[in-house]
Order: structure tokens, then sequence, then C-alpha cells
């Protein structure tokens, strides 16, 4: 299995590169992120390492470039605590997954061999409900002929109502979904949440297209409101 690492601190790549080849990985290496670009478009990698804060192109750049060439090798990012971009950012340009440096060598090996595992998804199909679509390769949404600006995770709450379009969804499947298998905070941030979804694809539209269902969640009009 062959797997891209595209790390500019040369001390970390040589660890990663050489504990992952005692791991029975075969090992690409990139220092900067022009070089990581024209590796990872040759293809035939079955996950990449991408750091984010790379000379030449940004991490987020090559992600970027990748996925607009519909190259979808899976791409665990590498982040920086105090770095200038966040993992929101990361999954909103389609990062698979991420680890905070500094991380344990055994869980990059189990996250890499699980994204190898999964493979490159196919490109995911967009979602239609009336007038409102959502494109989730691109993370796109528009309403009519309006597009709509949506947070990652404004993106992923409309994601998950409108593939369930009709039913009346518990706010503890959207917490689990949307937010964490595990989530510990305030489940009241659905609602907060739900707020900011009308107010960006139906109050600006005159619509009213996700109904509160009392006492068990919401509900994403298929007739579109
Ligand atoms: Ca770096």
């Amino acid at each position: 299995m062959r797997v891209l690492v595209v790390e500019d601190e040369a001390n970390l790549a040589a660890a990663v590169a050489r504990g992952l080849r005692a791991e029975g990985f075969d090992v690409d290496v990139a220092g900067d992120g022009v070089t990581g670009l024209q590796r990872a478009l040759s293809g035939g990698h079955a996950a990449i390492v991408l750091d984010i804060m790379l000379p030449g192109r940004s991490g987020y750049d090559v992600l970027r470039e990748l996925r607009a060439r519909e190259v979808w090798t899976p791409v665990l990012m590498l982040t920086a605590k105090d770095g200038e971009y966040d993992i929101a950012d990361a999954l909103d340009l389609g990062a698979d997954d991420y680890l905070t440096k500094p991380f344990p060598f055994v869980v990059l090996v189990a996250r890499l061999r699980a994204l190898a595992r999964r493979g490159a998804p196919e490109r995911p199909a967009r979602l239609t409900v009336a007038d409102l679509v959502l494109d989730p390769a691109a993370h796109k949404a528009w309403r009519g002929d309006t597009e709509v600006a949506l947070t990652a995770r404004e993106f992923a709450l409309l994601a998950h109502l409108m593939q369930r379009a009709g039913d009346a969804v518990p706010k503890s499947e959207l917490l689990t979904n949307v937010w964490d298998e595990n989530f510990a905070g305030d489940p009241n941030i659905v609602e907060v949440y739900i707020g900011y979804l009308r107010r960006k694809i139906d109050v600006p539209f005159g619509r009213k297209s996700i109904e509160t269902v009392r006492g068990v969640g919401y509900r994403i009009d298929a007739a579109g409101g």
C-alpha cells in the first residue's frame, strides 16, 4: 500500500516515513506543496498525509486543487494547534480526516489504514428538495438560482435533514450524526444551528421549509415549505 507524505519538517517527515515503512507501507515523501501536488496528481496512493503549513503551496491549496481536479484520494491533514487554519477549514475543503500535531504514531497508522480501507469515495450525489440543492462534493448550496454560503456544520446539518426529507428527524440523531457520537455539550446546539439555517435558506426567500416537530426534532418539508 503506497502512501504520500507531504511535510516540510524534515525530521518529522523522515520519522513518519521510517515508521510507516516499518509498518509495511510504501512511502513517497514530498517536502513542499508544489512537489506534493505533482506526486498526488500522478496517483497511485491509497492515502495522503498532508501538512497544512508548507512552502510553495499550502496544504489547503494542494487539497483544493486535488478535489477541483476530481482526485479523491483520501487525505489526512496534519494541523497545528496554534495554526492559522482550523479543522473545520480542512474538512470544508474535503479532507477525510485530520490529526493535530504532535500525534502518537500508532494513531497515525490506524487512521491511515482506516482511510485506505475505505478507499477514495465516489463523488457524492447532489441532494435536492424542491428548489433547495446541495452539492456535497463542491460544498455548495442553492435556493433556486441563489447560492447560499453555509459553514461546514450548517452544511452537514442541512444535508442530513435533506437525506431524510419528509421525516421527523430526532434531535439525538442529528447530534450523533452532525456533531459527535459522544457529544457531551448542550443539546440545544441543534436548535441554535437550525436557527442559523432558517436565516440562510428560508427567511430571505419567504419560506418555512424547516419545521419544528415538538418533542421530537426537525423535519424538512419535502415540498419545500
Ligand atoms: Ca509544516
